[in-house]
């Protein structure tokens, strides 16, 4: 197949992690014969830099147009003075939401090589698999927000399309995996998420019989991901929730540099990035760990090109580098660890 890519390198170790990732993408293109075309275009503070505004319209133009966007990381200390009038980040708010992404996709698959790097400890992580769908447009970090001298709001809002939507993603992802979704929502506190419960309730018995439903309160769900994390299969909950739980998902897997992830909406269009941020403490010295960054080009290939042996073979690739102990300084030890080319180049050894 021909698809077109578009890449938005952003700042800090950006530029870094993407450079490594398209060779991964370019072996895959060779070895089983589809056509990818790669258009690099400016977002975040590169793109304040050189157009003075965080997503420019060409950047959005080319997105919209494309099969699916990888990227690397926006922000860094250059752009971060709080009286900025113009941010990296609402580059990439600003291209989430014209593309309509609602569903935010965190793949947790701890590496048998890497479990070590994690704080939890190495039995309860054996096995774990977990898919966090977070929702990405709706509840409170969007509602109204009053200020006075004395007190301060933030208004949570859900509708009915919303949950629905989000919920049938996950509910889809459920039915692929192990046919297990766990609702988290405060339904005994919150209006919004007794709203997600009735609907989610409706959706999952209408249109997925076959998907098993389990709703968890938000704070017992913050204790069971650290105490029992191979309980879940697909976890879907409401934005700020989500932001929260994914970040504590995050830890089971130990490096942030292993953590991928996909941004859907209804169309094919999505944007692949890592979950982590653009460490500007080791930007420009190549050291960066490249594999987040490659394991979210495989959910690329996966999720806007349907392309699952080929995802499955990247993902394969990285896993195997693993094994072989092909870590970065983020996973060595102390002192140790192979530059972001070198680790990349282990994964295009290993797909060819
Ligand atoms: P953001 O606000 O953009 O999410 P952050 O403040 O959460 O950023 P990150 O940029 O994610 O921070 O970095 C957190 C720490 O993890 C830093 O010490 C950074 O060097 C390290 N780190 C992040 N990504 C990687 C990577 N790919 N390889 C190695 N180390 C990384
Ligand atoms: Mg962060």
């Amino acid at each position: 197949m021909h698809a077109d890519i578009v890449v938005l390198p952003g700042d800090g170790i950006g530029p870094e992690i993407v450079a490594a990732t398209l060779p991964v993408l370019e072996a895959v293109a060779s070895r089983y014969g589809h056509a990818f075309s790669f258009a690099e275009h400016d977002i975040g503070g590169v793109a304040i830099d050189r157009h003075g505004e965080p997503l420019p319209a060409a950047t959005l133009e080319a997105a919209r147009r494309a099969d699916a966007v990888l990227l690397g990381a926006v922000g860094g200390p250059k752009w971060s003075d709080p009286n900025a009038k113009v941010r990296p980040e609402q580059g990439l708010l600003a291209i989430r939401k014209a593309l309509g992404l609602f569903a935010n996709l965190r793949p947790v698959r701890p590496h048998a090589a890497a479990l070590g790097a994690s704080p939890i400890k190495s039995e309860l992580l054996q096995g774990v698999d977990i898919m966090v769908v977070r929702e990405l447009t709706g509840g409170i970090y969007f509602g109204d927000k009053t200020r006075s001298e004395t007190e301060a709001t933030d208004l949570c809002r859900y509708s009915v399309v919303e949950i629905e939507r989000v919920v049938r993603s996950a509910a889809a992802l459920a039915r692929a995996r192990r046919g297990h979704l766990t609702s988290v929502d405060k339904a005994n506190v919150l209006e919004t998420s007794r709203l997600w419960r009735d609907v989610t309730t409706r959706v999952m018995r209408d249109e997925f019989p076959d998907v098993t439903l389990e709703h968890q309160l938000v704070d017992s769900m913050a204790m069971h991901l650290l105490s029992k994390p191979r309980a879940y299969d697909v976890i879907v909950t409401e934005n700020m929730f989500g932001d929260i739980l994914t970040d504590e998902a995050s830890m089971l897997a130990g490096s942030l540099g292993l953590l991928a992830s996909a941004s859907l909406g209804s169309g094919k269009v999505g944007i692949y990035e890592p979950i982590h941020g653009s460490a500007p403490d080791i930007a420009g010295k190549g050291i960066a760990n490249p594999y987040a960054t490659i394991l979210s080009a495989a959910m690329l290939l996966r999720h806007s090109l349907g392309l699952e042996a080929e995802a499955a073979a990247v993902e394969a690739a990285v896993s195997s580098a693993l094994d072989a102990k092909v870590f970065t300084a983020d996973l060595a030890a102390a002192g140790q660890g192979v530059d972001t080319r070198t680790a990349a180049q282990a994964v295009v050894d290993r797909l060819a």
